[in-house]
């Protein structure tokens, strides 16, 4: 397994290679750039195929934490963790609380939040030994409502005014009434952001794996139900994938009828070219890293202390990064995820240059 020569290392600041045989702890974290302030970014626990694939996911996405912090306009860094290992069978409180003591060792450099495979009650367990973790309090949420630490109301709703954002720039539209949106996973974020879209007078169709929620969408959100197969391609002004990555590729983006892509999913992206081609069939796409920051937003105002108003007007400014993007889009001529990466990278220093 190669580091410094990897495909993925972008002069990463530090690699924490953490072993603990005696509750089986294996866990890699990254640590990107801390120029503008500590790494902040998800601790994923996943039954990694191999060491090499854990290596690859934890160097992706801690950059992409350096990128999403810095449009965001936090005093972050980017940085993420990974547990190798199935959730399922090999989550012990005792791995938990290991992996707290390995956080701790880094004296607050990296602070972990929950991702894919750890939940708030995984965080508090590892938050035993560490203070460097985050999302895990109870707090007024950002929309006045208790909160959990859960991001995903902040997430949706910094989804639903970067669609705003999207249907002014490309339709020159400032309300959402009778506007069709396909929305592509409705679980935490995709449900929330579905009933803002409902309230706001958009007309929906929903597509998830998982029936229970579908039904729920249709009763009531009065959504219209969507397959698998049609969901990114129906005739609609809106695609929203807020379900899994790289469900924008060759066959897709040939595919797709809406003219803009805005939606939380990570990683919508199946390579960096697709960005271009995209740009290339006229689709409007609101760079997942720019939309998707209200989570963020919201977990990093926790460690700051409680300011509902804040986290909102905060979250809020998402619509104006996108425009900024989309302009700048427009004027070079580039596409809007090229135009994203350019603008953070104004914004942190990058230890390659
Ligand atoms: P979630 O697990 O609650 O919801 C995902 C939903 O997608 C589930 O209902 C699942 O059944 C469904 N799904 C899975 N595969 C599907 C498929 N092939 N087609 C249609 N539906 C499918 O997750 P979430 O927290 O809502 O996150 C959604 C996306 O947003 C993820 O990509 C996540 O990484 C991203 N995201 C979430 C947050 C957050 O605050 N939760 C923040 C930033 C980004």
């Amino acid at each position: 397994m190669t580091v410094f020569t990897h495909p993925e290392f972008d002069h990463h600041e530090h690699l924490t290679f953490c072993c603990d045989p005696e509750t089986g702890l294996r866990a890699i974290i990254a640590v990107h750039n801390t120029s503008r302030g500590p790494a902040l970014g998800g601790c994923r626990m996943y039954p990694y195929a191999s060491d090499e694939e854990a290596l690859t996911d934890v160097l992706r996405l801690s950059r992409g934490m350096t990128y999403k912090s810095a449009l965001a306009n936090l005093d972050l860094g980017g940085g993420k963790s990974v547990i190798i290992g199935d959730p399922r069978q090999h989550k012990t409180e005792a791995l938990l609380e290991s992996m707290g003591r390995f956080l701790e060792q880094l004296g607050g450099l990296y602070i972990a939040a929950e991702d894919s495979g750890t939940s708030v009650a995984d965080l508090q367990v590892m938050g035993r030994k560490t203070s460097n973790v985050a999302g895990i309090s109870e707090r007024p949420g950002f929309d006045g409502r208790p909160s959990n630490g859960d991001p995903s109301p902040a997430t949706a709703w910094g989804t639903f005014v970067g669609i705003n954002a999207a249907v002014k720039h490309k339709l020159g539209r400032s309300d959402l009434e009778g506007l069709n949106v396909a929305v592509q996973g409705i679980g935490n974020v995709g449900y929330r952001l579905a009933r803002h879209l409902k309230e706001a007078g958009a007309k929906l169709w929903v597509y998830d794996v998982h029936q229970d929620q579908m039904d729920r969408a249709v009763a009531e959100l009065g959504a219209t139900p969507a397959t698998a197969d049609e969901i990114l391609y129906l005739p609609v002004d809106v695609v929203a994938p807020c379900a899994m990555g790289a469900v924008l590729n060759d066959h897709s983006i040939r595919k797709l009828q809406a003219t803009i892509v805005a939606g939380a999913a990570n990683n919508q992206l199946a390579t960096p070219a697709h960005d271009q081609a995209l740009f290339e069939r006229g689709v409007l796409y609101a760079p997942d890293f720019v939309i998707n920051a209200g989570g963020i937003i919201d977990v990093c105002y926790e460690r700051k202390g409680p300011d509902p108003q804040a986290v909102r007007k905060h979250v809020d400014s998402i619509a104006n990064t996108l425009e900024e993007i989309f302009q700048r889009s427009d004027r070079d001529g580039l596409p809007t995820g090229q135009i994203a990466d350019q603008l953070a990278e104004e914004r942190f220093r990058h230890k390659s240059r």
